[in-house]
């Protein structure tokens, strides 16, 4: 005789957060704070690395053309402060942000020039001052620096398993290695399924990363997924290269950045889009030329350390077409909330991602203008006709 099928387990709960990277879990932490019967589902192990949420750093900065990020990293900041001190944990270190530019580089002055107008801190040095500053460092010829100090980098997977262990603390549960296979509207509330489960709620905040698009198929979201990869490397001479000597630093000319020496390793990565790929199949082999042209960078800001390769991390952008996020209500399923398209920049807000999703959900007004992140018809997001 055939076994029979097990009956998929039924539930019910106020809100699923459907995703468990970065959005997701700091949405679940804000839910779970406010007493909201919620449930977290994530389709691989917590803290996996097959998304866009793992390593050990991710760049905490203000630095932006767009005033609106300029004020989303001091909330932001706020925040991963508050949920330190909750946890009696170390999670953003403010180490400071020299970005390096040629004086024409527009990208860089429109920066500047939000930095001034959000009266953020921040000096604008010759090269000549950044070797006084930071003698270990080699600026390109004819290159400026702007030094942020409100900026410093966090530690991703170590900032994941706080956020999700706090929610789970305060009441909500986290499912892991459940994948959810179906959403559907049902009677003015959502039923999700899972090959095991099924789940009957009064809303979602769908945090799906990489896989957004494939989650919402009817919207035909235009989110394009890149493959990155960042490269670790190792020095016997880094005695003057750790978070209180170096800042976190980024080339504006050939959009490369990199981080002090931490736990022993430089870390060092190409912001530029890499290959379009399909979340589900990844090629995670390490790019030669890639690794390559990042070494020679590394050999010239500090050099003669005899920098060996040591890992590469590979991860995705989930990208939008004008690199701005996507926060907003669904346009025909208003109770699903979409938090997606961080465009490979979004890890640094995400406590106050979480908190403005959950705004949303519970039909609060949120506490950043963020009208601008909707799936506004001029942003071009939604290709369905
Ligand atoms: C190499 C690299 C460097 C970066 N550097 C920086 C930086 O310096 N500073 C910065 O601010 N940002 C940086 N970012 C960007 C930042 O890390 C991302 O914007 C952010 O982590 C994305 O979070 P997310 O929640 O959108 O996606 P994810 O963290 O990927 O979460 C989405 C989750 O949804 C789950 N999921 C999808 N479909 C399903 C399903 N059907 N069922 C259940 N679960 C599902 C996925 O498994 C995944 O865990 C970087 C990104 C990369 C890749």
């Amino acid at each position: 005789m055939m076994p029979r099928a097990m009956p998929m387990a039924f539930h019910e709960t106020d809100t699923v957060v459907l995703g468990l990277g970065a959005m997701g879990s700091a949405a679940l932490y804000h839910l779970a704070l406010r007493g909201v019967p919620a449930l977290g589902i994530e389709q691989f192990r917590l803290g996996h690395d097959r998304g866009s949420t793992h390593g050990p750093s991710r760049v905490f900065r203000p630095f932006y053309a767009n005033p609106l990020y300029v004020q989303m990293a001091r909330a932001a900041q706020a925040q991963w402060q508050e949920l330190e001190r909750r946890t009696q944990t170390s999670l953003l270190r403010l180490c400071g942000q020299l970005v390096i530019a040629q004086p024409d580089n527009a990208k860089f002055q429109e920066s500047l020039k939000a930095l001034q107008e959000s009266r953020e801190d921040h000096d604008v040095l010759t090269r000549d001052q950044v070797v006084q500053q930071f003698p270990m460092m080699q600026l390109p010829a004819g290159s400026v620096a702007c030094r942020v100090p409100r900026a410093g980098f966090l530690e991703p997977t170590y900032a994941l398993s706080i956020l999700v262990a706090e929610a789970r603390k305060a009441g909500a549960d986290a499912w892991e290695e459940q994948t959810v296979t179906g959403l559907n509207p049902r009677d003015g509330r959502l039923e999700i399924t899972t090959p095991d489960h099924r789940i009957l709620c009064r809303r979602l905040i769908c945090t799906g990363g990489s896989w957004t698009a494939s989650l919402l198929p009817d919207l035909q979201l235009a989110l394009k997924v890149t493959r990155q990869q960042k490269f670790h490397f190792r020095s016997s001479d880094v005695a003057d290269l750790h978070p209180d000597q170096v800042p976190v630093y980024t080339d504006y000319d050939l959009n490369y950045y990199g981080f002090p020496v931490w736990r022993g390793i430089l870390n060092v990565a190409d912001d530029n889009w890499g290959d379009f790929t399909d979340p589900n199949e990844v090629d995670r082999s390490p790019d030669a030329e890639t690794r390559a042209r990042l070494q020679d960078w590394v050999e010239a800001l500090f050099p003669n350390r005899g920098w060996q390769h040591v890992h590469t991390e590979t991860c995705l952008y989930t990208n939008t077409p004008d690199d701005d996020f996507i926060i907003d209500r669904h346009p025909e399923v208003p109770n699903v909330i979409i938090g997606g398209g961080l465009s490979g920049h979004g890890f640094k807000f995400t406590p106050l991602l979480g908190e403005l999703l959950v705004q949303l959900a519970l039909g609060e007004t949120p506490s950043v203008d963020i009208s601008a992140l909707g799936l506004l018809p001029g942003r071009n997001l939604i290709l369905k006709n």
